[in-house]
């Protein structure tokens, strides 16, 4: 028998009896007369002890090394009261030895394996093996497949199927650029990994299937950013006949089931709302984090009434303002902060010992008009609208970080109504804010008038700061889709190419239906209180979408490249 119990399982009612325990060597201490080993495994870590009773055993295990396995039988012991270890879960005894056998030695692995890494991420992610065999590693896999388990158990109690669709995909851009697959069969054709399987889950609607989930794999061929890679997973959610509102209440159920069932708290439902507008005036981003209680003021009007001219001169003036009172050094610093968001400059107005202070002060006959109370200060950035509450989020971010002011818990929050479009410079052309699947609110006329005022059944859920899913309900007419691909500037033979199948499907009776997608590794980066989203994901890229385990992207065989009839152009 390889094992009996596993590493985390023998207590103090165990003693006197005798097992075979497997597991890997985390630490060795060699007194000479005694040797303590602490065997390694996913639950837990079992001293074993060869005594100076058996000698000849002792003596063998001196071979032994760092993250060898190895199997060992013997007798439990209770471990006199001052050698008791509280932190371990089989801390009240120790195996002694009996008999032990290797089964497997290891290299000196490049660093050693312990709770706290101090190795290079390089090297790191190179013996992803090693940096994952780890309690505080496995801690957020084992979350993950709690929450995996959550999410299932409460979709299919609302009749959910839980139903799978192709990785390769027709192309069919949702705004980043799609991974190529080379077709064989077809040479010069390609398939697309999909980037998220939002044509497919919305024809399912049309098959009848009413209400659709999926653990969707999807890629997108971006550059990374810290909590981005080029493949990720997401709860992939679609549902026949529903408003908003029926939306809202799955995910307030799903997300709250979820919690629940792995921290054992229930956030409070339903979530608030606020629209896209609303959160862009008060919080300078559309993903507020709720924690952080201070708001974004407008304080145009006032601004304008004294002789200042940079007030007089900008569009908006808007401010923080904040229960303390700032040095010199702190506003210098911040002042950049605002900088680098965008602006030109940070003006701050200070009520200390019951005196204003603030540098444009010689410009007003009296500044009681901008609130500011004793203790308080108000900072003001003028400017242009959007780079105005842009960098005033950034600052509200920054004075919450520096001073403390986010408050614990779970702040969820649907932001509703975001514009359909925005208008995309680079490209000059009116670009989808989320994708252009997605229903106005109100009339479509409207939106070939002036596609930037027009707003559409588009919400995104955020948990502290985070956005964690978008979605829409979408359009079924296949007349009204065709006008929203003209306003992107697409031909119709263009659309006729690339999305005529949806066309086609929405004109064979499609419900109206809706949806969202739910990042689902960023849902486990933030319920298990992790930095990155590569903590919870088994062998991620680095930024450069390197894995640097398997050492992938590589090169392929010639012969490989001329079954698909693909020939590299050599660099120039
Ligand atoms: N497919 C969308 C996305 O990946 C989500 C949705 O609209 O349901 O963002």
């Amino acid at each position: 028998m390889l094992r009996e119990v596993n590493c985390g399982e023998l207590h103090a009612k165990d003693s006197g009896k005798v097992f075979t325990l497997a597991g890997w060597i985390r630490k060795i201490r060699d007194h000479g007369e005694i040797i303590f080993i602490d065997l390694w495994d996913r639950y837990g870590i079992t001293q074993v002890v060869f005594s100076p009773d058996s000698p000849a055993l002792r003596e063998r295990a001196k071979q032994l090394g760092l993250e060898w396995v190895i199997r060992v039988k013997g007798e439990v012991k209770k471990r006199p009261k001052d050698m008791v270890n509280p932190e371990l879960s089989t801390g009240e005894i120790e195996l002694v030895a009996s008999e032990f056998d290797i089964l497997n030695a290891s290299k000196v692995p490049p660093f050693v394996v312990k709770e706290d890494l101090t190795a290079e991420k390089e090297l790191r992610l190179k013996y992803r093996y090693l940096e994952l065999r780890r309690e505080k590693a496995l801690k957020g896999f084992i979350l993950r497949h709690k929450l995996m388990q959550k999410a299932r158990e409460y979709l299919n109690s609302k009749a959910f199927l839980e139903v799978e669709t192709p990785i390769l995909a027709k192309s069919t851009p949702e705004g980043a650029r799609d991974f190529l697959v080379p077709s064989r069969m077809h040479p010069g054709s390609f398939y697309s990994l999909a980037q998220s399987p939002q044509l497919y889950k919305q024809i399912l609607m049309v098959a009848g299937f009413d209400r659709y989930y999926q653990f969707a794999r999807c890629f997108r061929d971006e550059d990374m950013r810290g909590d981005r890679q080029i493949e990720h997973t997401q709860i992939d959610i679609e549902m026949a006949y529903p408003e908003c509102e029926d939306i809202y209440k799955l995910g307030e159920g799903l997300l709250s089931y979820m919690v629940e069932g792995t921290l054992g708290e229930r956030p409070s439902t339903p979530f608030p709302r606020m629209t896209y507008k609303e959160a862009m005036e008060k919080y300078g981003t559309d993903k507020p984090d709720l924690r952080n209680p201070l708001v974004i003021e407008d304080k145009t009007k006032i601004a304008k009434k004294g002789k200042f001219g940079i007030f007089n001169q900008c569009e908006v003036t808007r401010g923080i303002k904040i229960k303390r009172l700032f040095t010199r050094k702190e506003i210098d610093e911040l002042e950049e902060v605002v900088k680098k968001a965008g602006t030109k400059g940070l003006l701050y107005l200070m009520s200390d010992g019951g005196k204003l202070r603030a540098p444009f002060a010689k410009y007003f006959k009296e500044l009681d008009g901008f609130g500011v109370k004793n203790g308080e200060t108000l900072f003001l950035v003028s400017g242009g609208d959007k780079e105005v509450l842009t960098s005033l989020g950034v600052l509200r971010c920054e004075l919450g970080k520096r001073y403390n002011l986010i408050e614990k818990g779970w702040r969820f929050l649907w932001v509703t109504d975001f514009p359909l479009f925005e208008w995309n410079e680079e490209e000059n052309r009116w670009a989808p804010v989320h994708h252009i699947f997605t229903q106005t609110i109100g009339d479509i006329k409207e939106l070939e008038n002036d596609a930037g005022s027009v707003l559409a059944k588009l919400y995104d859920l955020v948990l502290n700061g985070v956005e964690l899913g978008s979605g829409s309900i979408r359009n079924h007419d296949p007349e009204v889709q065709r006008r929203l691909f003209r306003i992107i500037g697409m031909t119709d033979e263009e659309v006729e190419d690339r999305f005529g199948f949806l066309l086609r499907a929405l004109s064979y009776g499609a419900p109206p239906h809706g949806g969202i997608a739910l990042g689902f590794d960023r849902i486990c980066m933030l319920l298990g209180g992790l930095d990155s989203i590569p903590e919870v994901m088994t062998f991620p890229k680095t930024l450069t979408g390197v894995g640097l385990m398997e050492n992938s992207p590589s090169t392929v065989p010639d012969k490989d490249l001329k079954e698909l009839k693909l020939e590299l152009k050599k660099d120039e």
